[in-house]
């Protein structure tokens, strides 16, 4: 299969060695991000699995190029998100491990990030970055709870490498859609949340626990309609994007 705009884009991504602060896992002490264990112990659903977001496409590119190999198992879980004539699927690698799976120099896209996010619109491109990179932190916000990560803001010496993969990311449309439809979601989780803390008087911790346990962290269809309305923006400044995984 030829290499596609993407493939070039995930091609810059991976040769950008970001490192925010080195060796940072001593800062928080036990390489928190690659497990979440401070959050993730009383889930047993949750436990031993490494779990890492894929943006659109990305999958397919680490298959084609071999850096799936890099891990024991692997499975893709994917989960659909469908409005009447739209439909996104988020993609998740799920790694059998209580350690840290990846080989650095291939780790994925959103582990080079984090913990600090792009914040992209499609009518300007990189606009803001972001310190609530995945729901943990927004349960840490919620909480009042202090950042298990230690990492909160890009170095001087780090900012022209954070860049340099938001360039990479923004001159493919559909990996733009992907960090945007990500924030999308991590938004309604954080409106359900605290709309449960709210309206049952409970604390963020208790809501988080029913709303699992009912599988509703998520509120799907505001999300189909926000997903909806994104690709519609897109559209709206010529931007084209397949928003199906795989291509
Ligand atoms: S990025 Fe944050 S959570 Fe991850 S190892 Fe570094 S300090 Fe720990
Ligand atoms: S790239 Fe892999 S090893 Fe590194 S933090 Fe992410 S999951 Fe852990």
């Amino acid at each position: 299969m030829p290499d596609t705009a993407d493939d070039s884009a995930f091609d810059k991504i991976y040769s950008t060695d970001l490192i925010y602060v080195a060796d940072c896992w001593r800062l928080c002490g036990d390489a928190h991000c690659c497990h979440f264990s401070r959050y993730r112990s009383a889930s047993p659903s949750d436990r031993g699995l490494q779990k890492i977001p894929m943006l659109l496409g990305e999958y397919e590119y680490m298959q084609s190029r071999g850096y799936l190999d890099q891990y024991p198992s692997v499975e893709l879980e994917t989960q659909e998100i469908r409005s009447t004539d739209f439909e996104f699927r988020f993609e998740t690698l799920s790694i059998p491990t209580e350690g840290c799976p990846c080989e650095h120099n291939i780790r994925p896209t959103m582990c080079r990030l984090y913990p600090l996010m792009p914040v992209f619109t499609p009518e300007q491109g990189l606009v803001d970055v972001d310190t609530e990179s995945t729901p943990f932190e927004v349960v840490e916000t919620l909480s009042n709870s202090p950042r298990a990560c230690q990492v909160d803001a890009i170095p001087f010496a780090q900012l022209s490498k954070f860049l340099a993969i938001c360039a990479a990311i923004q001159s493919a449309p559909r990996l733009v859609f992907s960090i945007m439809a990500y924030r999308l979601a991590q938004n309604t989780f954080r409106e359900k949340l605290q709309s449960t803390m709210r309206d049952q008087n409970i604390t963020v911790f208790e809501a988080l626990a029913r709303l699992s346990m009912r599988n509703e962290l998520v509120d799907q269809p505001a999300l189909a309609t926000g997903l909806q309305a994104l690709s519609g923006q897109f559209e709206s400044v010529g931007l084209s994007i397949t928003t199906a995984g795989s291509r």
